[in-house]
């Protein structure tokens, strides 16, 4: 971390701004490139003020978007090529089990991709997830190349090779300021930097380092509590760490969707969240004490009263992570529209993680003018009429 009495004055290949899960990969790809790269994070690391903490993430091949199940089978690849480089193990298989009515579209789109063999019927489900309620008129799938990724062993983990690749990681250092140019200039809370190329990878403070480049993304951070349940009896339900995780596409007592993931970071407890939250501001975001007026938790016990009831109906333990959504849910990554060198990767809406290593190429591709290795249709700031303000 640079002492603020020595500002530090320096020019590089790229600049990336964040060093998130999408950051980081964003860094790693271009120092692997031979890019002399500069890393900035406003928080000394590991912090827990964005969206990448905790110790786990779900993985899944199967996505009921065909753009996303398209990237998977390289981003599956680009994580066992970070877990050789790093020589440490950064994901699980336990499988997943997608369960919804059937009919329900995005449901039926998994199905069609995963094949009627991935239907589970009753007795299957109750050998991959003991404990486990399906209803009627209900469907389970499964994936089972599924699993849960280690995630801040991760993200030390593609931080460390990226360093080791020669690129400089400086946290606890703030940009304030972006001058766009041939040469852009980044002004940080201890010193200039400059480059040919900037990668704004910034979570949920992406908007407010755009709105001053005449860019005002549909973005909204949403605060997300992330909720534990422990077993009513130890080890009577699905708490095992080699258990699926799940998630509910189309229910309509859940829209948004629920997801769970094995006992890994309590003993005991499942990890069972709403895909979903309340709109905040990054900055303000412990404001709201934890657990208050929280619709997502009654509606996350009366699940568990109906799906799970092995599981006690009042979480044990409750953490806070930030979504920052898209109105489509779908990522944006794409150039400035005025600025071609200055990339944005922003709204990775509760999904991104699994998706950072492609994430990061792609976003490193689109930097060095190269044909991005996946179709970028989906993710264009195009897609949002009117955001681009007065030019500057
Ligand atoms: C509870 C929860 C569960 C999730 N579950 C899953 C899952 O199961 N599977 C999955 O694929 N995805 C999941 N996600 C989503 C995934 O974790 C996110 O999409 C991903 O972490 C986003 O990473 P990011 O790098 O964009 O953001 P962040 O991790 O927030 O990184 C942005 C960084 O930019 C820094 N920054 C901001 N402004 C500045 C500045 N001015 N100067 C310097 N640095 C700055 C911030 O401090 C931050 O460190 C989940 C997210 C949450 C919250």
């Amino acid at each position: 971390m640079a002492a603020p009495s020595q500002p530090q004055k320096a020019t590089y290949d790229a600049i990336v701004i964040g060093a998130g899960i999408q950051g980081s990969f964003t860094a790693y790809h271009l120092a692997q490139r031979h890019r002399d790269t500069l890393l900035l994070e406003q928080f000394p690391l590991p912090h827990s003020r964005g969206s990448s903490h905790g110790q786990s993430r779900i993985i899944r091949s199967v996505y009921p978007q065909e753009c996303y199940s398209r990237m998977m089978p390289d981003s599956f690849r680009l994580w066992q090529r970070l877990e050789a480089e790093a020589g440490t193990s950064l994901y699980r298989r336990t499988g997943l089990v997608v369960l919804g009515p059937a009919g329900d579209p995005e449901l039926e789109g998994c199905r069609r991709r995963l094949g009627d063999n991935h239907v589970l019927d009753a007795a299957a489900l109750a050998q991959h997830f003991p404990g486990f309620r399906l209803h009627a008129g209900e469907v389970a799938l499964l994936d089972s190349s599924a699993g849960v990724l280690f995630a801040d062993r991760a993200l030390r983990a593609v931080q460390e090779v990226f360093r080791r690749h020669g690129g400089t990681l400086r946290d606890g250092e703030k940009v304030l300021c972006i001058e766009p140019g041939a040469m852009v200039t980044v002004t940080t809370t201890a010193g200039v930097y400059q480059a040919p190329r900037l990668i704004i990878t910034a979570g949920a403070w992406t908007g407010a380092l755009l709105e001053p480049l005449g860019l005002r993304l549909p973005l909204q951070p949403l605060r997300i509590n992330v909720c534990y349940w422990r077993e009513k009896q130890p080890g009577s339900t699905s708490t095992g760490t080699a258990r699926p995780c799940f998630l509910t596409l189309g229910l309509s007592q859940a829209p948004h969707g629920i997801y769970g993931l094995p006992a890994l970071e309590y003993p005991g407890m499942v990890k069972l969240c709403h895909h979903h939250g309340s709109p905040t501001d990054p900055e303000k975001r412990d404001q709201t004490p934890l657990g208050a007026s929280c619709p997502d938790i009654a509606l996350l016990s009366s699940f568990i009263s109906s799906y799970l009831p092995g599981l006690e109906t009042q979480p044990a333990v409750m953490e806070t992570c930030l979504y920052t959504n898209t109105p489509d849910e779908d990522f944006i990554l794409d150039r400035h529209p005025n600025f071609s060198n200055i990339i944005i990767g922003a709204g990775f809406s509760g999904h991104g993680f699994k998706l950072a290593p492609v994430v990061g190429k792609l976003l490193c591709e689109l930097s060095l003018g190269e044909e991005p290795s996946h179709s970028m249709a989906p993710f264009t700031i195009t897609r949002f009429p009117g955001v681009l303000q007065a030019a500057l």
